[in-house]
């Protein structure tokens, strides 16, 4: 999608602060953190939201939840607070999917 700003960070068209990058999958800090930690786990290829996913993103969203979890356990937030949020319909801000992960002291609702 040319003109999904999600699209442009994955090729790099726009800045942003990666914390990690598959084949499939990037990892980057929300520009405007909601909580101590806010990271946005996103698939490279482009969907706009939940509403599209079907069995055909299986194996891809399965890589996902493993990316957080890996998160989790590399950021200590095991057994602390975290919360792994998507926003759909009218909530979603930008139209690329993407969980939220956000770690210790959260400032407000994503
Ligand atoms: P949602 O679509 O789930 O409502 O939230 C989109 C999230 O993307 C917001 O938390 C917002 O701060 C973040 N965001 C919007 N534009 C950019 C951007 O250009 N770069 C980064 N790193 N985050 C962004
Ligand atoms: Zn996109």
């Amino acid at each position: 999608m040319d003109d999904c700003i999600f699209c442009k960070i994955i090729k790099k068209q726009l800045p942003s602060k990666i914390e990690f990058e598959s084949e499939d999958i990037i990892v980057f800090q929300d520009i405007h953190p909601s909580a101590d930690l806010h990271l946005l786990i996103a698939p490279k290829i482009h969907l706009d939201g939940i509403q599209n996913i079907g069995p055909e993103q299986r194996e891809l969203l399965g890589k996902m939840f493993i990316v957080i979890n890996n998160l989790v356990a590399e950021k200590n937030l095991t057994d602390k607070n975290y919360r792994v949020v998507i926003n759909g319909g009218k909530s979603q801000i930008v139209p690329h999917l993407h969980f939220h992960l956000l770690g210790g002291k959260w400032y407000r609702f994503v």
